[in-house]
């Protein structure tokens, strides 16, 4: 094989590519795109059989999107979802790294660095299953379309937006959508021996607000009984103490009904009676941050500035808070109860910064989820399959305006403190489990697209 970009095996592949440095930045000036625009080209000289049979088309500067055209022009296509851009590495926990982040080192039957959880090792098992499929001759009766976006750390308004617009214009609309957001996930609880494959159904709304409260400036040797930053202070302690309401909605409750068959005796006791249930999740919800951000919209006060001078009375005193938003509320409904809260009309509300409602629920009642829980069970037979609510941002939401089955979910495995390494130090992607995700994406072609004609049943019997 020529060039310096070859590469052999597919963790190989997936080495090389975090060697790209694809960072993205709030500051899109920030970007190295000439480096995104190399990792475009690596992608082109690795999966020659994609660039042959599949019509590419760059959209925005660089995000990248895939059409595999199906036999059959009526059956609703599948996209699948991932990205390629990366988090930035924090200077000062270089040296923390066992393997520098962005050389892609294969040690211990890992590959290491910044990208292999999220997202580099989903776009690359996605592209080696389908140049795998196209090796074999496999010709899918519903086109396969393959979104991967440039900005998805950064809200995703450059790539998976744009992509969507572009489908839309076009009327096309996926049967399913499948993006990144769930796992495959050991929570390690005595006696529970499956795993949760948690797919998501739904994501939290996203919104930033500034708290500000404004007073007469003046000199500090009369100072008033409060000054701006005492009203501040105030009203943040207010909002902190009267949490949103923890609310068990209907993903949840899904969720546990899921659960429930396979809990052992005694936490079925505990978690399953109505009463204890209630009771517990109040508790814990407040205490126990992930389950808290699962069960109520949550208030993080992010940043507070206010005062020019030790001597001088601030006229103007200033706290940010993000919010996330559970399905049911809207920015306004929120903002409406953080008034409420605070009860105080010196302290003024305002968006600052982003502000989404949470995503549409998709029905998990569709052709595409039941194909996809099916998969998912045929390649993990350990595994329950379990409708979850995801609290961070993904660029599914962004495919909700064509699709009303948008899922996030990949067969990434690990705990619960394994999942934190994705944004964190140490990334790495085990090459067992690298090696079930490309198994994963051909079974799902397959599953969900194979013609139903005769010939082919033969081929695929699934
Ligand atoms: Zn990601």
């Amino acid at each position: 094989m020529g060039g310096p970009n070859q590469a052999n095996s597919a963790e190989e592949k997936l080495s090389k590519s975090i060697r790209f440095r694809t960072v993205s930045f709030e500051d899109p000036s920030r970007e190295d795109i000439p480096e995104f625009k190399a990792f475009c080209a690596f992608l082109e000289s690795n999966y020659p059989l994609v660039h042959k049979h599949l019509k590419k088309e760059v959209v925005g500067d660089v995000s990248l999107l895939y059409e595999w055209r199906g036999s059959s022009e009526n059956a609703g296509p599948l996209l699948l979802v991932a990205h390629m851009d990366v988090v930035p590495v924090e200077p000062q926990t270089l040296t923390d790294w066992t393997h520098p982040p962005f050389d892609g080192v294969i040690s211990r039957g890992y590959v290491w660095g910044r990208g292999t959880m999220d997202c580099k090792g989903l776009l690359i098992s996605i592209l080696e299953a389908v140049e795998a499929l196209l090796r074999e001759g496999f010709n899918p009766e519903r086109s396969v379309f393959l979104a991967f976006g440039q900005d998805e750390e950064v809200g995703g308004l450059r790539g998976a937006k744009k992509i969507a617009e572009l489908l839309e214009s076009r009327g096309i609309r996926p049967e399913l959508v499948l993006d990144e957001g769930g796992a495959l996930v050991d929570f390690g609880i005595p006696g529970f021996r499956k795993l949760i494959a948690g797919v998501g159904v739904a994501e939290k709304g996203y919104l930033t607000i500034d708290l500000v409260a404004r007073a007469k400036g003046g000199h500090s040797s009369m100072p008033p009984r409060h000054t701006a930053i005492g009203v501040l202070a105030r009203a943040i302690t207010r909002l902190e103490k009267r949490l949103f309401p923890s609310t068990m909605g209907a993903i949840q409750a899904a969720a546990f009904e899921k659960i429930k068959p396979e809990t052992p005796l005694y936490l079925r006791a505990a978690l399953f009676s109505p009463r204890l249930t209630s009771f517990f999740l109040r508790i814990a919800s407040r205490w126990v941050p992930p389950l808290g951000a699962m069960l109520r919209t949550t208030t993080a006060v992010t940043m507070v500035s206010g005062g020019t001078k030790d001597n001088v009375l601030p006229q103007e005193a200033r706290a940010t808070v993000n919010l996330r938003l559970l399905p049911g509320e809207t920015c306004q409904s929120a903002i409406e109860r953080v008034r409420r809260v605070i009860k105080d009309r010196r302290v003024s509300v305002e968006i600052s910064g982003m502000a989404e409602n949470p995503s549409k629920t998709s029905s998990t009642d569709t052709t595409g989820f039941m194909v996809l829980e099916r998969t998912i069970r045929e390649c993990f037979p350990e595994a329950i399959v379990v409708p979850y609510l995801v609290i961070g941002m993904t660029d599914a939401r962004h495919y909700s305006r064509i699709s009303d089955s948008v899922f996030r979910f990949s067969p990434i495995r690990g705990s619960i403190k394994d999942m934190e390494l994705a944004h964190g130090t140490n990334e790495r992607l085990s090459i067992d489990n690298f090696k079930e995700l490309i198994a994963f994406f051909i079974r799902l072609i397959k599953n969900f697209c194979a013609s139903p004609a005769p010939h082919q049943k033969n081929h695929y019997p699934y």
